[in-house]
């Protein structure tokens, strides 16, 4: 069975279906045995940037201990949710898990942290986003191909991309169903991830939670299926995102059978957005609001901030004095995007242990002259 077959057989009408996809910049014949998204999917999880997601902080940095999530785990749990939210609502498995393992390959090191320092460092040339990087990485920065530069991923891919970049979608329309859906993959992976973490680390306690509206309601679950259990933490995480997958998919299930469009233009152009139901939706929003206040805010993680950033500021001012010290690729790149971009991408890509290395090597000569 080929892919168009396959699709047509299990997709809903409303998903996006990859014989309709604009293609990609580079024409190239079709795989023999590979749908285009397919292929999208390995070409990004093959790509430097993607392996480079091993050595990226998501919210705590490697010397914080060895549980937590990197920005590699974090990409593959949200893969995960996604695909199987994709699969119940019969939209585009491939497209959905292609736009998952992209959808933050361009962190720089350091997470967000970095991204503020690097935006400081090119305020006069139009900032920084790990969005719109992600989309430089696979369309320029990424050497794999002789026949064209980046990754020439499907057009689908691109925009889907690109929607992250600016969201604030315009008036009637909507990214496609695969793109929101990885979107609401994203937030339920971190919100319960980053609670897991933060309460191995201690910083948060089951008790804390007693008052955080959905982290108390999957207590509560938790509480119902196994009693007073002492350690009712990885039970917490499996309920919390399982509360929320379960409502997106009851609320949307309906809606989409409901809006009954005959294509995924339709559902795009209809303006109909996947979300959670709004009793769920403002509870989640006040367990972000004690993440914040809490987790992010949290002392060790502001200093690590406050550190990373007047390191990459630093790193930054060195090569652009000293654009040699830059790679022979960024190096050739000051040609096309001009000199303070090229440093910055030549930063954006690095892991945080090779920012940290570089970090060393660049300051060890003018720490000796002082
Ligand atoms: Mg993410």
């Amino acid at each position: 069975m080929d892919v168009t077959q396959r699709e047509s057989l299990l997709l809903a009408p409303f998903a996006m279906f990859s014989a309709k996809s604009a293609g990609r910049r580079y024409p190239e014949p079709e795989h023999p045995y590979r749908g285009p998204y397919q292929r999208d999917r390995d070409r990004i999880l093959h790509s430097a940037a993607f392996r480079r997601l091993s050595g990226k902080m998501q919210v705590f940095t490697g010397d914080m201990g060895d549980y937590h999530r990197t920005r590699l785990t974090h990409t593959m749990e949200v893969a995960s949710v996604a695909r199987t939210m994709a699969r119940v609502l019969r939209l585009n498995e491939d497209l959905v898990e292609s736009l998952a393992l992209l959808h933050d390959i361009g962190h720089p090191p350091f997470g967000h942290a970095g991204e503020d320092a690097l935006a400081e460092c090119l305020r006069e040339e139009g900032g920084f986003s790990h969005n719109q990087f992600a989309l430089t990485l696979v369309e320029e920065l990424e050497v794999r191909y002789p026949e064209f530069p980046g990754l020439n991923l499907s057009q689908e891919i691109l925009d889907g991309q690109l929607t992250r970049t600016d969201k604030t979608a315009s008036a009637g329309w909507q990214p496609l169903l695969e793109v929101q859906l990885v979107d609401l993959a994203d937030s339920i992976a971190y919100d319960a991830h980053d609670i897991d973490d933060a309460m191995v680390l201690g910083l948060v306690h089951a008790d804390d939670l007693l008052h955080v509206p959905l982290a108390s309601r999957a207590l509560h679950r938790v509480h119902q299926r196994l009693g007073d259990i002492p350690e009712p933490r990885q039970a917490l995480v499996r309920e919390l995102i399982d509360i929320q997958v379960g409502a997106v998919l009851e609320k949307c299930s309906l809606e989409l059978e409901e809006g009954g469009w005959a294509s995924a233009d339709e559902a795009h152009s209809s303006g109909y957005r996947l979300e959670l139901p709004e009793e769920i939706a403002a509870e989640k929003r006040l367990l972000e609001k004690f993440l914040y206040t809490v987790v992010y805010r949290h002392e060790d993680l502001l200093r690590v901030r406050g550190q990373a950033q007047h390191q990459l500021a630093e790193m930054f001012q060195l090569l652009v004095s000293q654009p040699d010290q830059l790679s022979r690729q960024y190096q050739t790149r000051v040609d096309a995007v001009g000199l303070p971009r090229a440093v910055a991408d030549y930063l954006g890509g690095m892991t945080d242990r090779y920012c940290y290395q570089r970090y060393s090597e660049l300051t060890a000569g003018k720490n000796q002259d002082i």
